[in-house]
């Protein structure tokens, strides 16, 4: 069973990736995780992409479809994909869909946790203190709001018309949300 968790930064989708992953023994792909990876390395995209990240900006499809395709394709992975954080634009949307077909695979579930501004921006206040993530910082979580508005948050046009789409309050407690997808998921 292959999962979208779409929605803004802070909004959950990294803790119910987790719990996903868990829960059915699945794989995360997690395209911010997997970008703070090379950062971290410090490989050739790493220094690429580093004031992209810090200054709340995409990067660009290319490199984020490159790294996407090799955790898609990686031998290692035996199914349940939770994708956090990936799709965040239409075309990213499209070239997941064709890179799912490619190897007979779909998307079962989309679920958009939906918060407002006001919350993100005290959970990721709260992250800041736990996590330490340079692009925590007060201008750039608006940065990466006002990113998400303007690119991701159409995405939801493309999807939201399936029947497996679903959307649920993001600003409940942890717990909460999680029954939510149970639900949905039938568990
Ligand atoms: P996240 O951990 O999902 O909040 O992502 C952190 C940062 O990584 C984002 O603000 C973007 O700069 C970059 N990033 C993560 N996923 C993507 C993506 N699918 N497309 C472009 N940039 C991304």
């Amino acid at each position: 069973m292959n999962i979208i968790l779409f929605g803004p930064p802070g909004a959950g989708k990294g803790t119910q990736a987790k719990y996903l992953v868990k829960k059915l023994n699945g794989y995360q792909i997690s395209t911010g995780e997997i970008l703070r990876e090379e950062i971290k390395k410090d490989t050739d995209i790493g220094k690429k992409i580093i004031n992209n990240i810090n200054e709340g900006k995409f990067v660009s499809d290319e490199i984020v479809n490159n790294l996407l395709k090799n955790h898609v394709f990686d031998p290692n992975q035996k199914g349940n994909l939770i994708f956090d954080g990936y799709p965040r634009s239409l075309s990213q949307a499209k070239n997941l869909d064709l890179l799912l077909n490619e190897s007979n695979q779909k998307i079962d579930h989309i679920f958009f946790l939906n918060v407002n501004k006001d919350t993100i921006i005290e959970r990721i206040k709260k992250r800041k203190i736990l996590e330490k993530r340079s692009d925590d910082d007060l201008d750039t979580i608006l940065k990466r709001y006002d990113t998400y508005i303007e690119t991701t948050r159409p995405v939801l046009d493309f999807y939201s018309k399936n029947s497996n789409f679903h959307e649920i309050d993001g600003s409940m407690e942890i717990e909460q949300i999680t029954s939510k997808i149970e639900a949905f998921l039938n568990f």
